[in-house]
């Protein structure tokens, strides 16, 4: 696999990055992932906007502009013939001397890498996923997308160790949003029901354009935090991200959501984006 670094492409067991890089050293970057279906980015120019955003909130800025950046990641799809996946792309302060406070004059290092990955055809979608509850132990700002992940990392965790397939993380009783996705739920009634923006949680790309269609298809959406209890008595829930689309959650500590199968509705909404997605 060819990986970009800093300028460079190169194969990926010659890319290399300082050991004083503050996203080493201090998590202290962001990141961008975006889906790759037949050869071409999906809403890559939003992720790209919230790149910016994130760069913006941390004070940092991109080594190259968000033109080149595109064009950087076109060649890397390229290079690698990627057809299908994802695109990782990484920002940080850069390397400088161990120190918390910003350095002065160290430049931002920029990596991008590509995963093949199967994301049509996915047995998870088919299967709908089990999930486990955890709390929420990360920061206040979960609306920047840092590398900081421990948090997520040990929730997945927890999930595998569990025999579950996710986790949703929980505070106060409500669910803020999955380890790498945001969580909705479907009440009874059909209403799709998912957490309000803000600083608990990332803004996620796929569910800004879930929640634009749903509206289209003239479905009932309420953007508020659910309660676990709300999700143990759901018809159905999903989770979004760029990855996996739309993917239905069947299992929630143990208890089947609805009648334990993928919901109607969210085969739907998975069928609605994979088409606009397609066709963009
Ligand atoms: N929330 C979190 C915590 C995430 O890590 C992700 C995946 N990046 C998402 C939500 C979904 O965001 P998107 O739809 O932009 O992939």
């Amino acid at each position: 696999r060819t990986v970009y670094v800093n300028g460079s492409y190169l194969p990926e067991e010659d890319a290399k990055v300082s050991v004083f890089d503050r996203g080493f050293l201090f998590a202290d970057g962001v990141y961008e992932v975006s889906t790759v279906l037949e050869g071409r980015l999906i809403d890559n120019q939003a992720h790209l906007v919230r790149l910016q955003r994130s760069l913006d909130e941390l004070q940092m800025t991109s080594p190259v502009s968000m033109d080149d950046i595109v064009t950087i990641q076109n060649e890397l799809i390229k290079q690698n013939g990627l057809k299908e996946g994802g695109l990782y792309l990484q920002i940080t302060r850069g390397a400088a001397d161990r120190d918390f406070a910003f350095p002065k004059d160290a430049t931002p290092s920029l990596v991008m890498f590509t995963q093949e990955k199967n994301l049509l055809n996915s047995p998870a979608a088919e299967r709908g996923l089990s999930v486990i509850s955890v709390p929420d132990i990360r920061w206040q700002r979960r609306d920047i997308k840092t590398v900081g992940l421990l948090a997520p990392a040990l929730a997945k965790q927890a999930a595998v160790v569990a025999g579950a397939d996710d986790a949703w993380m929980y505070e106060d009783g409500f669910v803020t949003e999955g380890s790498s996705n945001n969580a909705y739920i479907i009440s009874k009634e059909g209403k799709i029901i998912t957490r309000h923006l803000g600083n608990e949680i990332l803004h996620g790309i796929t569910r800004r354009a879930v929640l634009s269609l749903a509206n289209e298809a003239d479905m009932e959406v309420e953007e508020r935090p659910f309660t676990l209890d709300e999700v143990r008595n759901a018809a159905e829930a999903f989770v979004t991200s760029a990855t996996t689309f739309v993917t239905p959650v069947v299992s929630f500590d143990g208890e089947k959501i609805g009648d334990g199968k993928p919901g109607a509705l969210t085969k739907r909404l998975r069928q609605l984006y994979i088409e606009q997605a397609l066709n963009s």
